[in-house]
């Protein structure tokens, strides 16, 4: 559902992502892992559209993300094409990205309502069950900064989610909140997880978790995938110096 063709990005001169080719199936449950600056961060950018590439092509669902096809040939993606590609995906951010002057029910019945043009009761509708899988029905006319990282953090998935989209896309989604409110937001995603279409990419320093539910982990190093495998594989037995190295010191 997702795929890197020879995908280059570079920031001037500086090359972060090198020749990337990469996949992830549909319904699969997929980690990257690697050091800081290694270019995990810009993989999920690309994907959502707030990065470009230098080269190469990211497709997704079969069709070319950042270029559309004109007859033949592959020309640079319009604003329109974006947007409609966009949908597709859903992203949590580390730093949840909430709207602070809109009520929780209000952050996750915007983008249906104005994007997808659902109607009010039936974004309402959406919200409602999307609140209650996240356990937050309580609190859907707090604003975001009456909640605790872990509430907020608990929003921003169910606000990806009422996109409906094809992909969840996590960047470190725990690693802005308190040691004491990390499992609520992993326990929300592992529930996430046992869903057998969602496709879901994400990012994160959480081994264990990541252990636990990934069908397959990337280790990225220097703009490039070092090592990947079956979390046992890459966790239990990892074949390359560097992931061995990079496993020791955070583990
Ligand atoms: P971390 O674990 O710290 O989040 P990461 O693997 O997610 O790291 P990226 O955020 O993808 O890393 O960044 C990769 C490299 O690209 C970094 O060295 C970063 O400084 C550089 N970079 C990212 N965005 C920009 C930008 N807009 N302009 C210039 N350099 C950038
Ligand atoms: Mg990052």
């Amino acid at each position: 559902i997702i795929r890197f063709d020879k995908v280059e990005k570079s920031f001037g001169a500086f090359n972060v992502l090198k020749d990337l080719d990469f996949e992830v199936a549909k319904g699969e449950k997929v980690t990257i892992i690697g050091p800081s600056g290694s270019g995990k961060s810009t993989v999920l950018r690309i994907l959502m559209t707030l990065e470009d590439v230098t080269s190469g092509v990211v497709y997704v669902g079969g069709q070319p993300l950042w270029h559309e096809k004109k007859g033949e040939r592959l020309v640079p993606a319009s604003e329109a094409h974006l947007r409609k590609m966009r949908t597709q995906l859903g992203m949590v951010f580390q730093s949840f990205n909430l709207f602070p002057h809109m009520t929780v029910l209000r952050n996750l019945t915007e983008a249906p309502r104005v994007v997808l043009g659902l109607s009010k009761v039936a974004a309402k509708e959406r919200a409602d069950e999307l609140l209650e899988l996240v356990g937050l029905t309580e609190h859907a006319h707090k604003f975001p900064n009456q909640l605790s990282g872990g509430q907020q953090q608990r929003v921003g998935i169910a606000r990806a989610l009422a996109m409906r989209p094809k992909v969840m896309l996590f960047d470190e989604p725990t690693s802005a909140l308190d040691p004491e409110l990390v499992g609520e937001v992993l326990n929300v995603i592992r529930h996430l997880a046992e869903a057998h279409d969602l496709t879901m990419l994400m990012v994160t320093h959480e081994m264990r978790f990541a252990r636990e539910i990934s069908d397959r982990v990337c280790f990225f190093d220097q703009g490039r995938i070092r090592e990947q495998g079956t979390p046992d594989e890459i966790f239990g037995n990892p074949k390359e110096k560097r992931t061995q190295q990079f496993l020791r010191a955070v583990t």
